[in-house]
């Protein structure tokens, strides 16, 4: 089995140096303390802090791990406006998904001390798979929807939100009016996503055209390269909102797309941790509080947070 240090080893040269001062820095600490434990150890699906604000956890846990090291490694959106968008102007990536991320991020480093050590790398739909397979990414946060065929090769904490896929057009269109009139007409959508395998049986007659993201899409309508784009509605939301007035969302959903956080397939610590950390952050308002500063700027209120799953 690989473990999380061999596949940030394969990752790049500079993680296996991260590793060992992480290493170095612990050693010196334990020698400081002698056999003492340091804080409160909250074991392996706790989050608590301990003294000094900053929790710790079982040796060997991905959550040490990555404390250890000093970074985590998220696969995010850059491309989708209100979930996961990378800001040109300060390349920074902003919105809900993002802020879902550094708060599991806190219940690791401590509250406030995330900063600086999320590496968020892209992770367009066809490939979060693979992402977390090959070790690429600690954990995906990039609406992605939790089902029993992604199942087979990843695991999945959450669900936090619970979207629907619905239809964007052009805002003068009047012919388009919920999934049956998507046959016949061009449609776009991203390749690797539920919303195309929807179309698909849904819409059997339509002509689809796939891109790796969904801004493509966009464009595509916008020139008139198809008729409708179809994913799902708080990512379209996102799309009509950057767009001013050009287009329009149906605002019709026709199915129910569970959010959940992606993680290595095997690792329940890490999953279950990050179960907990959700229930955390329910309870404190942190939850309600990261999507009024992003998706809640256009959507229209906060939602009712989902049960998680502990399968
Ligand atoms: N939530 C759907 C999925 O995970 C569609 C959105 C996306 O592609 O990110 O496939």
């Amino acid at each position: 089995m690989t473990t999380r240090k061999d596949m940030l080893m394969t990752r790049k040269p500079g993680a296996l140096l991260g590793l060992f001062l992480g290493l170095a820095l612990l050693a010196t600490a334990c020698g400081d303390s002698g056999t003492s434990t340091q804080g409160a150890s909250p074991g392996a699906g706790g989050s608590e802090a301990a003294a000094g604000g900053v929790p710790s956890f079982p040796e060997g846990t991905t959550m040490a791990e990555i404390q250890q090291e000093g970074k985590m490694v998220v696969g995010t959106k850059f491309d989708q406006p209100l979930f996961g968008l990378k800001n040109p102007r300060t390349d920074e990536v902003e919105g809900f998904d993002v802020e879902i991320a550094k708060l599991i991020a806190e219940g690791i480093f401590g509250a406030g001390n995330a900063e600086g050590k999320i590496e968020f790398v892209e992770t367009p739909s066809a490939i979060r798979e693979s992402a977390l397979v090959d070790g690429k990414v600690d954990m995906v946060v990039a609406t992605y929807t939790i089902n029993d065929e992604r199942k087979q090769q990843v695991g999945f904490a959450g669900p936090y939100y619970v979207a629907g896929q619905d239809i964007m057009v052009k805002a003068d269109n009047t012919d388009i009016k919920g999934i049956d009139d998507l046959n016949g007409k061009k449609v776009c959508t991203a390749e690797g996503s539920t919303s195309l395998e929807n179309l698909e049986t849904m819409a059997p007659e339509a002509e689809v055209t796939t891109f790796d993201v969904y801004s493509k899409c966009a464009a595509a309508l916008s020139d008139g390269r198809v008729d409708a784009v179809t994913t799902d509605n708080v990512i379209l939301l996102g799309l009509v909102d950057a767009a001013g007035d050009e287009f329009k969302l149906l605002e019709n959903p026709f199915t129910e797309e569970p959010y959940g956080i992606g993680v290595a397939k095997e690792d329940t610590e890490f999953r279950m941790f990050i179960n907990d950390r959700l229930e955390e952050i329910y309870e404190s308002g942190e939850y309600v509080e990261a999507f009024e500063s992003t998706a809640g700027k256009v959507a229209e209120q906060a939602p009712e947070p989902p049960a998680v799953d502990r399968y």
